[in-house]
């Protein structure tokens, strides 16, 4: 007798299960998108526990004709696709006739339905299995609720995280729901607190405000281009506005939100060289295009799609985005005058640091690694005599642009007399010069020296900032005008989860009415001229890795710090402050890497040098 039997219905339902509804974060989807493929213009989710224990979503759309009512829990039932010729040309979310079989398959399922003519429908699924159903009262609309998800599949109920991070999923879903149908209005509460409602008058900025916040809407950029396939609309960020990944890029096509690498790397590129390294932009992006360009059809959850010309749209995307960008950045006011009022530099400077920006490409330390035979530095002792002693502080004080370094406060003794450094990691060096503004040349009598001036700073600020964020002192510069922050709703809730942990970072924040916080004070040793900067960064440190490991944090938090205000290329040093610059270095307890990890000495020994210029063979 043969050994392949046709499974029944519940059970291929729940093996459908395992690809659509892999989390809560996927009913919430399919039941949405049931609600917008129904024409609602308003859909209010409710979710408990993470979407665990509940999940309702009431829509007030067509409804479901009595008749359908229990048709739509059957597998491959759908009212939205009828022939092969249609699943080349959808217009709607859903097709599959999946979802609310294998739904009903891991859950218990209670469905009112009606289209408001005659009365309504009400179904109680379990199992798979319809076992109650009554008339109800005739609101047009559809209310359906998804009680204890995953109950009869313990192993998938074991793949669930945390109910932070389900819930994390479904308000992302949701805000960018919420950002693909700006006509529509929605509402998403979690356990009774609502996280986010939009008003579905059709205006976009309104909702980048309630998803981002206020301040984010402010700084967007409309975009709105075509070609001969593709209608592109949406905005993006100004580069200053950006953030430390790539989350914040939003791709609809035809009101899907789809993940396409060639797209996002086509946003990513037309902000080239406008956004520092590691940051990513923040844009929403809505492409319309004929159907049958589109194939959706490529994974069960459909956030994927396949384009038939995707380089055209590439190309189409990447070109207007740069032209959007370069036209913004031909107003210099936003970075200048911020950076003017902040740590009043002088014009010049301000420039410095905004070429360095657009350059930091090209003024990477590598670009010079392949110059000659150079070797990294290694470890050299030699007794030191250093004059200058007494004005170390004075100037590392100016470089590092703090007035409060108690550590470095008390009065230096000479270098040679000092036990601390016997142990110093590389030599007393003599400034020769500079070149170009960015690489200090030195030397002693074991040879050449070139210094990355940058790297360098990095590297002592790294190291007194990460002693600094390691100890929780009370030092506080109260702040004449407290500093604002705001959040979207899901991040503000995780920051006032977080406030003890941020505390101990030195980031004193306040509850301050709606997902919005105030900062009064902050240790006095934070960045001058980058307070606000430096407690953005850090919060979107911690909202973006949902980081509570505190050692992580602060070195991190350091490393971060230690970029700011940190002297760029193309800045001339006086002799001086390169003999300052090289001595705080060399009490560094790793002065060999700055904490990016590039090098930061490269020596060219004498005999190297002899043997170039065939002194010696
Ligand atoms: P699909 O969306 O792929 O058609 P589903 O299993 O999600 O499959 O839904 C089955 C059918 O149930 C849909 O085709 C639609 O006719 C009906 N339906 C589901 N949800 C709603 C709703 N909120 N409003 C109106 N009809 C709905
Ligand atoms: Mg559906």
């Amino acid at each position: 007798m043969g050994k392949i039997v046709q499974l029944d219905e519940h059970l291929s339902n729940k093996i459908a299960a395992g690809e659509v509804v892999e989390r809560p974060a996927s009913v919430v989807k399919e039941l949405v998108e049931n609600s917008i493929d129904a024409n609602a213009k308003r859909i209010e989710i409710e979710v408990e526990e993470g979407g665990l224990s509940l999940i309702r979503v009431l829509d007030n759309g067509d409804g479901i004709e009595a008749d359908d009512c229990v048709l739509a829990f059957n597998r491959h039932a759908t009212s939205k696709i009828k022939s092969e010729q249609d699943l080349i040309q959808i217009r709607t979310m859903g097709f599959r006739g999946e979802a609310l079989p294998s739904i009903s398959s891991v859950s218990q399922v209670e469905l009112k339905s009606s289209t408001g003519n005659g009365p309504g429908t009400y179904l109680y699924i379990e199992n798979g299995k319809v076992t109650k159903q009554q008339q109800t009262n005739s609101r047009k609309g559809t209310d359906l609720t998804v009680r204890n998800l995953f109950y009869n599949t313990p192993a998938r109920l074991k793949h669930v995280k945390t109910i932070q991070t389900e819930l994390g999923t479904i308000t992302d879903l949701v805000n960018r729901l919420a950002l693909a149908n700006p006509d529509v209005s929605f509402r998403l509460k979690h356990n009774g607190k609502e996280l986010l409602h939009t008003s579905g008058n059709g205006n976009l900025l309104q909702i980048i405000a309630a998803v981002y916040g206020i301040q984010t809407a402010k700084n967007m950029i409309p975009v709105s281009c075509t070609s001969l396939d593709y209608e592109v609309t949406g905005y993006i960020a100004k580069p200053e506005m950006n953030r430390a990944s790539r989350q914040y890029i939003s791709l609809f096509m035809n009101g899907r939100y789809i993940k396409n690498f060639a797209l996002s790397k086509a946003i990513q590129n037309a902000y080239h060289t406008f956004l520092p390294i590691g940051r990513f932009p923040i844009a929403i992006l809505s492409v319309k295009m004929d159907p049958t360009i589109i194939d959706v059809n490529v994974h069960p959850s459909k956030h994927e799609a396949r384009l038939s010309k995707e380089t055209e749209l590439v190309q189409l995307v990447e070109n207007e985005l740069r032209k959007v960008i370069k036209a913004q950045q031909l107003i210099p006011e936003v970075n200048f005058e911020k950076k003017e009022q902040k740590h009043k530099e002088t014009d010049l400077q301000s420039s410095f640091s905004f070429e360095y920006r657009q350059n930091s490409e090209e003024s990477k330390p590598e670009d010079s690694a392949d110059f000659l035979n150079q070797k990294i530095m290694h470890p050299v002792e030699t007794p030191i005599k250093f004059q200058e002693a007494e004005k170390i502080n004075e100037v590392v004080d100016t470089l590092l642009e703090t007035k409060h370094i108690p550590e470095t406060n008390e009065k230096v003794t000479p270098l040679s007399e000092n036990p601390e450094i016997s142990n110093e990691k590389i030599p007393v060096l003599y400034p020769i010069g500079q070149m170009h503004g960015t690489y200090i040349l030195a030397q002693n009598e074991k040879g050449l020296y070139l210094i990355d001036q940058h790297a360098a700073q990095e590297r002592i600020k790294y190291e007194y900032f990460r002693k600094k964020v390691g100890q929780v002192e009370r030092e506080l510069q109260l702040l004449t005008v407290p500093y604002t922050f705001e959040y979207t709703a899901h991040e503000s809730a995780f920051i006032e989860d977080h406030l003890e942990f941020l505390r101990q970072v030195g980031l004193f924040l306040e509850p301050f009415g709606q997902n919005t916080f105030i900062v009064r004070e902050h240790p006095q040793w934070f960045p001058k001229g980058y307070e606000k900067e430096t407690i953005m960064d850090i919060i979107q440190q911690v909202l973006d890795h949902r980081r509570i490991d505190i050692k992580k944090l602060r070195e991190e938090a350091a490393i971060m710090m230690s970029c700011k205000g940190s002297i760029k290329a193309n800045h001339h040093l006086r002799n001086d402050e390169i003999f300052a610059l090289l001595e705080s270095l060399r009490k560094s307890e790793d002065p060999y890497t700055c904490p990016h990890g590039r090098p930061i000495t490269i020596h060219l020994s004498t005999y190297e040098l002899e043997k170039m210029f065939k002194r010696v063979m």
